[in-house]
């Protein structure tokens, strides 16, 4: 290892800075949420099974939640502009404005050039966990999705029920595209219920079981027509192993809502993002 330099501790005690301006982000006005989500009418139930997942549409304006059933159960959720297809959620870029573990207020980004929130959190029935001993949370955009090659890489059997290809084949059923088309739209996931952090010596990336319980929800609204998917991790609740059958795994259910039109009064819708995308040439 490299001797540190004489001034190595001056170097490495300079002051943080949160690196951009989020009290600059459009604001998440709680009271116009809440009334938005008061009277709400089911319209959709999609069950996502066992190491397996489901696809879901959601309606600009409308909510959707991720609901716990069964029995501890962790969820990798994609999310695409149903109208475009490159347009998805990008988990690096949410993580950088939001936080490592997302919670209500916290905004579901798009990937350049649109880059505008897809969808809000609009409630969390986890957000009591906060931060715990190991530095732990839920709700992570840290991690990506477990996947057979990461699972062959490391010694593994060739293993076909990993989320990215749950993933996969459900976005293949959903559009029509072929198993190797729809892999290319597969992207990295927010971590429904998943308990995850980095530790605290190596600041390697761990799990830990997922504190959800049947009856837990994330509710989303959705800011722009979306197309989602969403697997049922083979890792079940995520405290011993993934990517395997190892697992007790359980299903999670989709509810898709519709609120009281009158109750969204003065809805801001995005647009996509202003930037001309000529990046400095004439
Ligand atoms: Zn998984």
């Amino acid at each position: 290892m490299t001797r540190q330099p004489g001034d190595g501790d001056a170097r490495k005690t300079v002051p943080l800075v949160v690196a951009y301006a989020v009290d600059q982000l459009p604001h998440f006005d709680i009271q116009w949420f809440e009334k938005a989500r008061s009277r709400l009418t089911k319209i959709d139930t999609v069950t996502a099974n066992p190491r397996d997942a489901a696809t879901f549409r959601v309606d600009a304006g409308n909510f959707f939640r991720i609901v716990s059933t069964d029995a501890p159960q962790v969820g990798d959720l994609n999310l695409w502009n149903a109208r475009n297809f490159q347009e998805r959620f990008f988990s690096g870029k949410t993580r950088q404005l939001h936080a490592t573990h997302l919670t209500t207020g916290d905004r579901l980004w798009s990937t350049f050039p649109s880059f505008r929130p897809m969808a809000t959190i609009s409630h969390d029935t986890l957000d009591w966990y906060g931060w715990d001993e190991d530095g732990g949370g839920v709700h992570d955009v840290i991690g990506t999705r477990c996947d057979p090659y990461t699972q062959k890489t490391l010694g593994g059997d060739d293993y076909h029920h990993c989320c990215h290809s749950n993933l996969t084949r459900a976005f293949s059923r959903a559009t029509g595209m072929t198993i190797s088309d729809a892999e290319l739209h597969v992207h990295d996931v927010l971590n429904v219920f998943m308990c995850t952090g980095f530790t605290a010596d190596t600041h390697q990336y761990f799990m830990k079981a997922s504190p959800v319980r049947p009856g837990d929800f994330l509710e989303f609204f959705a800011e722009i027509d979306l197309l989602g998917a969403l697997s049922a991790c083979p890792g079940g609740d995520c405290g011993s192993s993934h990517s395997g059958d190892d697992a007790e795994c359980s299903p999670l259910v989709i509810e898709v809502f519709e609120p009281h039109q009158d109750d969204l009064a003065n809805w801001h819708r995005f647009a996509p993002n202003g930037y001309d995308q000529t990046h400095g040439l004439p």
